[in-house]
């Protein structure tokens, strides 16, 4: 850890602040050793106890974080400005007591991107945070801001201080002096202040509207590869098909998009986080012909979350516990259907199916070769913070393959008219925003809404159930199938499936997830689920160097020369034993692929369904 620091006091500007609400106030032109001193100055409360908490967790991560594990320093003054005694509670809890004088607190915040020092599971980025001074401020206010037991719903102000020349973009309203550079928003509580992550830097952003909508894209790239006008060719014609998918309109009526771009993915994962109105994405640095149809993949994906869970969710989002949060049982909807969407709706306005049966193939195949798809989908999602963490990420495969078998399904039975884009739009009809459900009243009122019964057959079979995913059966009534391809070939393996590695987001290295990625060679070399890989001939395979390695293997090793692979294995002390597996090399017989393919000769019956399904109208 490092030292503390002395700051001067800085001084609050009361003109500006009701003395019914919470002020948070940050400097970013005062980075010190990676850390930025937060101010929180409040009414006067006169409660005997006061406990101010940064959260375990927010919503859309899926993941108990600590964000306490960031904060040193913690100090609390009293209206004289005397200093208070406090105690620390837990991973992210102070507590202030006697607290009936207490004004203000501060204390000291470590950026998540690059603390290593710091003990614990590493944030992914798009809920993380980052202080790179002159370049780029990445603030997810959790990180950043926590909040005091039972004021999470007190109206509040955030001031930022921010380096001359930058640019401050989020969904929020800048209600400061605009030729200053101090910005000042007004937030209606605490979980709103969450729900609006901030993007500092030189500017480089594009506005336009869409519909009844204010769009802001605000791009920052290390080496000026891209630029927000050519992120914003991609992005307005798809929120233009998203807003036909959704009837017609946007249910926001402004959305920013905060894009990162990283030149040196640390944690060998890129994504983002959804909220109301924005999302935060933090993605490999590229140009637009290599970099955006991922672009247009993950933030078709981000919007499509306006719908659910912001609009379609349980009490557990509703009613969101930053502490001991319950999870819900429908991450096949809210990540799965939201996922499933992203991809129907640009398939139903680009009509390039083929394109749409690829990524479905790859999504199949990684279900299988990374997953445990045994387990109850509901249940997976109800314990996904502990038991199921590591099954986390189906939901982007088996979720979005649910989705598509719910949706062919429904179209079958309704000759066509009726698939989950009419389900979603119905349901956030029924719920909506303020509206939550209770957990197990979704499948019930999905039968209802559906008007089709037999949906609840398919519930207890694959979303409830556990039983093996009919995809060929779902693709037969559009007239496509899946196939494995009987191929007689040889090829150089390292004797593992890329696709069944995952990071261990502790160690930081590569991990062999499954055992059924691991090969015929693997196996001749000794390799088991669970090894993280260290190096192949003396070279490293960590996620920096992994690609250039393997190539280099590949490209030079000859059959019966002995190879060395050194793992870490697991051991019962929770710890690590190194081995290095030797073995002669040999290729390995590859000889079935999966394909996603045209059936022969479709039935009019099963073209008919396909037009329905691929053109089907928005309304
Ligand atoms: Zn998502």
């Amino acid at each position: 850890m490092y030292k503390s620091l002395s700051f001067l006091l800085i001084l609050i500007s009361f003109n500006l602040w009701s003395q019914n609400e919470i002020l948070y106030s940050v400097d970013l032109t005062r980075v010190n050793k990676d850390q930025l001193e937060i101010n929180v100055s409040i009414p006067q409360w006169n409660r005997t106890t006061l406990t101010y908490y940064l959260p375990k967790i927010v919503p859309g991560t899926y993941a108990n974080y600590d964000f306490g594990r960031y904060v040193s320093d913690f100090k609390a003054f009293d209206i004289k400005g005397k200093e208070m005694t406090v105690k620390k509670v837990g991973m992210n809890g102070y507590t202030i007591k006697p607290a009936n004088n207490l004004s203000r607190i501060t204390y000291l915040v470590d950026d998540t991107w690059d603390s290593p020092e710091i003990d614990g599971e590493y944030v992914f980025e798009p809920a993380g945070s980052s202080y790179a001074e002159n370049q780029l401020f990445a603030l997810n206010t959790h990180c950043l801001f926590g909040y005091f037991e039972g004021f999470e719903k007190t109206k509040l102000k955030l001031e930022i201080q921010k380096p001359k020349g930058f640019y401050g973009a989020s969904s929020l309203k800048n209600i400061g002096n605009q030729k200053s550079n101090k910005d000042l928003f007004q937030i209606a509580n605490y979980q709103e202040l969450v729900d609006s992550p901030l993007m500092y830097s030189e500017p480089d952003t594009v506005k336009f509207t869409i519909a009844n909508a204010e769009i802001l894209i605000s791009v920052f790239t290390p080496n000026k590869v891209l630029n927000a006008e050519q992120v914003a060719q991609k992005i307005k014609p798809l929120l233009e098909l998203q807003k036909n998918y959704l009837g017609g309109s946007l249910p926001v009526d402004k959305y920013a998009y905060l894009i990162v771009l990283s030149d040196h993915l640390k944690n060998g994962s890129y994504g983002a986080l959804e909220h109301a109105q924005s999302s935060f994405y933090y993605l490999p640095e590229g140009n637009i012909q290599t970099l955006g149809q991922t672009i247009a993949d993950v933030s078709a994906h981000e919007f499509f979350h306006v719908l659910t869970p912001l609009n379609i969710h349980s009490e557990e989002i509703g009613n969101f516990n930053f502490q001991e949060p319950k999870m819900s049982q429908h991450l096949w909807l809210y990540e799965g259907l939201t996922e499933y969407a992203a991809h129907h709706a640009q398939l139903k306005a680009n009509q390039d199916i083929s394109r749409f049966m690829r990524t479905f193939k790859d999504k199949w195949d990684t279900m299988n070769m990374q997953f445990d798809n045994t387990i109850s989908f509901t249940e997976m999602s109800k314990n996904v913070l502990e038991k199921y963490k590591s099954e986390y990420s189906n939901v982007y495969q088996k979720g979005a393959i649910l989705g598509l078998g719910l949706d062919l399904s429904l179209r079958k039975w309704t000759q066509g008219k009726y698939g989950t884009q009419n389900l979603l739009k119905d349901l956030s009809r029924v719920y909506g925003k303020n509206q939550s459900f209770k957990d197990n009243e979704l499948f019930p009122q999905l039968v209802k809404i559906s008007k089709q019964e037999k949906i609840k057959e398919f519930i207890d079979s694959y979303i409830k159930g556990s039983e093996m995913i009919p995809l060929n059966e779902w693709l037969n009534l559009i007239g496509y199938e899946l196939k494995s391809k009987e191929i007689k070939n040889t090829k150089r393996s390292l004797g593992f499936d890329l696709q069944g590695l995952n990071v261990n987001s502790k160690t930081h290295r590569l991990i062999i997830n499954s055992t059924s990625s691991i090969d015929e060679f693997g196996r001749s070399i000794g390799l088991m689920q669970k090894d993280e890989l260290l190096s192949i001939n003396n070279m490293p395979l960590d996620l920096e160097n992994f690609s250039i390695s393997v190539g280099t293997f590949l490209n030079s090793v000859q059959i019966g020369q002995v190879i060395e692979l050194q793992i870490a294995r697991p051991n019962k002390e929770k710890g690590f034993d190194i081995f290095t597996l030797k073995a002669p090399f040999r290729f390995i017989e590859d000889n079935q692929i999966n394909v996603i393919r045209e059936v022969a000769n479709p039935s009019q019956e099963q073209l008919d369904l396909r037009k329905a399904w691929m053109s089907g109208s928005d309304d």
